[in-house]
């Protein structure tokens, strides 16, 4: 894979390929910085067994470097995440997404304060992924909890119920930019579909490498083979 970097030269990223299908995002909150080099050890590990892809893995490089879910400039990426926004982040990453099509983007994410496994699934259509519960089966396996019950009650904007970590949220066709990264891309159709595993924060590094890779394996690598 071939490093770039856009016109704000503090974002990168990582692109295969001429028309990416898949697109990855890790580090939009700067407290969940442990997952980045997770995913990064795992896009080198299944680069192989995957589609072209575009990773960004350090979606807000001011968040990151403060370690602290909002950006340099107040700002939460996966809330404010607008067309005419003129946060700098936000632009470039609209930049690196411009004139591309992708099919699925997976936005890795941790819930600091749980220990619980969980993941949504959003897409145009009300499908089960099964290759989603496979994988939250092996997550299981492996001795992880899976959330059952709601993601946030203390969040208004969230306050979804999960079943065995998982919850299918069909995405509207009319469905209003809310100031999440998805909403941005599933609105304008940059992709169809959206995965955003949370990985516990409180369990040790091992265990969150195993459940990142276990969804290369059972998720991504199975979806494109
Ligand atoms: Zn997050």
């Amino acid at each position: 894979m071939r490093k770039y970097q856009t016109s704000e030269p503090s974002l990168f990223y990582y692109q295969t390929g001429e028309n990416p299908r898949l697109l990855i995002h890790t580090g939009t909150h700067g407290d969940e910085y442990e997952v980045i080099d997770l995913v990064m050890e795992a896009v080198k590990k299944y680069e192989d067994y995957l589609p072209s892809f575009v990773f960004v893995p350090v979606v807000s490089p001011s968040a990151v470097a403060k370690r602290t879910r909002n950006n340099g400039r107040g700002i939460d990426m996966n809330r404010e995440f607008y067309s005419d926004s003129d946060d700098k982040e936000v632009v470039a990453n609209i930049e690196i997404l411009e004139n591309k099509e992708f099919d699925l983007f997976v936005s890795f994410h941790e819930d600091p304060g749980s220990s619980f496994y969980y993941i949504y699934d959003v897409k145009f259509s009300d499908r089960v992924d099964e290759l989603v519960l496979a994988h939250n089966k092996k997550v299981s396996d492996m001795g992880v909890e899976l959330l059952n019950g709601v993601d946030d009650p203390d969040d208004d904007f969230l306050g979804y119920e999960f079943v065995d970590g998982y919850l299918k949220l069909t995405h509207r066709e009319e469905y209003d930019d809310d100031g999440t990264v998805s909403a941005w891309v599933l609105n304008r159709r940059k992709a169809s579909e959206y995965y955003c595993p949370e990985i516990p924060g409180l369990v040790d590094i091992a265990t969150k490498r195993k459940i990142v890779e276990t969804f290369f394996e059972k998720v991504l690598v199975e979806r494109y083979k």
